[in-house]
């Protein structure tokens, strides 16, 4: 009979029961405030951390991501509904999505 404690501690794919694909594994264990997109969105009587991946201007990461910006401006380019997904889809401890892009300090 197979010893299953060692089969695991010698299995290098099964960790903390995940499995990550090679190219995957930064992703998975980064987190959004490692993100160039975790920005400050910054309204009139309060200041919230959004993703900037959501706002088609700074999508493509070609110009520089400022720290933050204005709620008037996301509101202009991707509207109140835009905005509500832009503040609920990251969070500081959430585990990095596809369009992460380590910050370049
Ligand atoms: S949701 Fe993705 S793109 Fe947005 S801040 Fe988090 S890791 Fe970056």
């Amino acid at each position: 009979m197979t010893n299953l404690r060692d089969y695991y501690r010698r299995n290098f794919l099964y960790s903390s029961h995940r499995l990550y694909l090679p190219q995957g594994k930064e992703r998975a264990l980064r987190t959004c405030s490692e993100c160039v997109f975790f920005i400050n969105i910054v309204g009139r009587t309060e200041k919230r951390k959004g993703c900037a991946a959501m706002i088609p201007k700074f999508a493509g990461a070609v110009k520089r991501i400022p720290e933050q910006v204005d709620v008037v401006e996301v509101l202009r380019e991707i509207g109140q509904v835009g905005l509500q997904e832009c503040l609920s889809c990251c969070g500081k401890d959430l585990s990095a999505c596809g369009f992460f892009q380590p910050r370049r300090d």
